[in-house]
């Protein structure tokens, strides 16, 4: 029987270039759709608003001066109608990106970054582009829900969107394959799909962008991609972190210059920084031998002179 319904799913998506439901499944979030593509959807979540930030939603739901929207829902990349002026914003809030439950934070895809954040010819590129090849895992940065996991014509191709508890989105675009359901529970970590050169895109990468309440964030500003963490545990967000000068209509801009992003391929962002701590007897030029390195290196390196003193224990950047 399953090798005849194999038979007719290929033959049916070799001609027809179509999906259909193969089978439903009840689970406890939902009726769960597996099409002949091997996507799936759920189709009611019963009960949940999309809140996974208490804090964060009530700061923003009471203030009727903002007037700023979140709201639930698989079918767009945008919940807030593109409403959201977070130039308005005139506090500043802060999220912890890991609490005691949801601390974790993986890289969504270990490459280097071949495009980064910013204004490129007349667009915004929103996020980052992250090399990879068409098959590469990508995983969910820190936990949370998945809102959106299937086609996404505005460019990203197939698109993976969670939102996590910290109070932020994730966007996860060129997917050559969907691996998630949305409505579905995420870990950091859990693999959301596999990467691929799917929408506006000429070169397989990772198109990778943080969000918050619909606006984009430098990812770099947040993570460290050589260390391969978050840079701090706490994100400070103010205006000031929206791309000052960006009109709120940018925000939503889902083009990006991929084709000519990834033919200027930046150097591997690697950590070269190293450090010695200073032992009793130690003498700057023992230290600079030992470590390949040079007296004037390590003085220019740590802002010393060759006849500074140096205390025993201090770290000396050497590299
Ligand atoms: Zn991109």
């Amino acid at each position: 029987m399953k090798k005849i319904l194999f038979l007719v799913t290929f033959f049916y998506q070799f001609f027809a270039f179509g999906q259909f439901a193969l089978d439903t499944i009840e689970t406890s979030q939902g009726r769960m759709i597996i099409y002949s593509d091997r996507t799936w959807e759920l189709v009611s979540d019963i009960g949940f608003d999309g809140v996974l930030n208490e804090q964060i939603y009530n700061r923003f739901s009471n203030d009727t001066l903002l007037n700023f929207v979140q709201t639930w829902d698989n079918e767009v990349c945008f919940t807030s109608e593109k409403v959201n002026d977070l130039s308005k914003l005139k506090d500043t809030v802060w999220l912890c990106l890991g609490d005691s439950i949801h601390s974790k934070f993986i890289m969504p895809f270990d490459g280097y970054v071949t495009s980064r954040y910013g204004y490129r010819k007349g667009r915004y590129h929103n996020g980052i582009d992250i090399n990879l090849n068409t098959g590469d895992t990508v995983r969910s940065c820190w936990s949370g829900k998945v809102r959106y996991a299937k086609w996404n014509d505005g460019g990203f191709g197939n698109l993976v969107i969670v939102r996590h508890y910290n109070g932020l989105e994730t966007f996860y675009a060129h997917l050559s394959k969907l691996m998630v359901a949305p409505n579905t529970e995420v870990k950091a970590g859990d693999v959301i799909g596999l990467g691929g050169n799917t929408g506006r895109s000429r070169g397989s990468h990772l198109h990778f962008e943080v969000r918050f309440y619909d606006a984009p964030i430098n990812p770099e500003e947040i993570i460290d991609v050589a260390t391969k963490n978050v840079k701090d545990q706490n994100l400070f967000v103010h205006k000031g972190i929206f791309r000052p000068g960006a009109k709120p209509t940018d925000y939503y801009s889902t083009s990006d210059e991929h084709g000519e992003a990834v033919a200027i391929v930046t150097k591997p962002v690697t950590s070269t920084k190293k450090y010695y701590k200073v032992k009793a007897g130690d003498t700057l030029s023992e230290i600079a031998g030992k470590n390949r390195t040079t007296i004037s290196k390590i003085c220019q390196l740590n802002g010393i002179r060759q006849t500074t003193t140096i205390q025993i224990g201090r770290s000396l950047r050497v590299k």
